[in-house]
């Protein structure tokens, strides 16, 4: 039937750019009752429909690296070094100085301690940390959970991508503080929770939010996403997970919504065929009538 036929293209020229875009990324997200927005309270179906349109769950700046999702590649990025002699992924270089520029207009001086690593790095990282614990008299099984609470697996790690870097403000640094939690009490960190969004940066590890990260809060640690992404993210109080994790429901509700349209033009396709077949019957009905009227004349 070529009806069909028509309405089978239609239905796949629909369906096939998101399941390419699905296929493609593959992401363990957290499950939708998971995600909740812990700054506005928003609700799933109104973050859905507040969700920046350009959100895209292929965009490189939204590329997930976690536990859940580890990658064994090595990441190709493009690099630019800090003055503190730390790469970076060049890509972010302008906003990160605008970031950082900004902070001294505010009086906040801030010292980049960590960017980009590669995957060798970081399990020299994890295995040092693993060691230090050791010897201070924690057994194996207990060194290696207390570093995987701050050191991701050398394959999670979303250093790799060069998109994330660890910060501290040196009203905390001259103050003898490090990468702890406590550092945002500190000015700079509260002014850097308040203003990454605008350069595109989102706190990557939150308070509370260590169920869906699985990594403790990490004031320090700071991710570029693009500006409407990170503005969203922070705004509702979210975490990448599940920003991905409401691109992509809202890609699945937007698909079933093609599909259900297209079967309804396809209930109206088959409605009018049938009536275009009742009218020639009863056309011919006429026509035989007329002709056997004419019979009787
Ligand atoms: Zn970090």
């Amino acid at each position: 039937m070529n009806i069909k036929k028509i309405f089978l293209i239609f239905s796949l020229l629909l369906i096939f750019p998101f399941d390419q875009a699905l296929a493609l990324t593959k992401y363990n997200l957290p499950a939708i009752s998971q995600i909740k927005a812990i700054k506005s309270n928003a609700s799933i179906d109104e973050l859905i429909d507040l969700l920046p349109e350009d959100a895209n769950i292929v965009d490189p700046y939204l590329f997930l690296v976690n536990p859940s999702n580890p990658n064994n590649n090595q990441v190709d990025v493009d690099l630019v070094t800090s003055i503190e002699g730390i790469p970076y992924a060049a890509s972010i270089e302008e906003k990160l100085n605008q970031m950082l520029q900004a902070g001294l207009e505010n009086d906040y001086q801030f010292t980049i301690i960590s960017g980009y690593r590669s995957t060798d790095q970081q399990a020299g990282l994890e295995s040092s940390r693993k060691q230090a614990l050791m010897a201070v008299g924690y057994s194996e099984s207990e060194a290696i959970h207390l570093t995987n609470l701050y050191t991701a697996p050398a394959n999670a790690t979303e250093h790799m991508t060069g998109l994330a870097i660890d910060i501290l403000g040196q009203d905390w640094t001259s103050i003898g503080g490090g990468l702890t939690e406590n550092y945002s009490e500190s000015g700079s960190a509260q002014w850097l929770e308040e203003n990454a969004a605008k350069y595109g940066f989102i706190l990557r590890y939150p308070q509370n939010k260590s169920e869906i990260t699985t990594f403790n809060f990490e004031p320090w640690h700071f991710r570029y996403v693009g500006q409407l992404n990170a503005q969203f993210i922070m705004e509702h109080g979210l975490t990448l997970e599940e920003y991905l994790a409401l691109i992509e429901e809202r890609d699945k509700r937007e698909k079933s919504e093609k599909i259900r349209q297209a079967a309804k033009n396809q209930a109206v396709n088959e409605a009018r065929e049938w009536l275009e077949e009742q009218k020639k019957t009863i056309d011919e009905l006429f026509n035989n009538e007329s002709f056997n009227k004419k019979d009787h004349d």
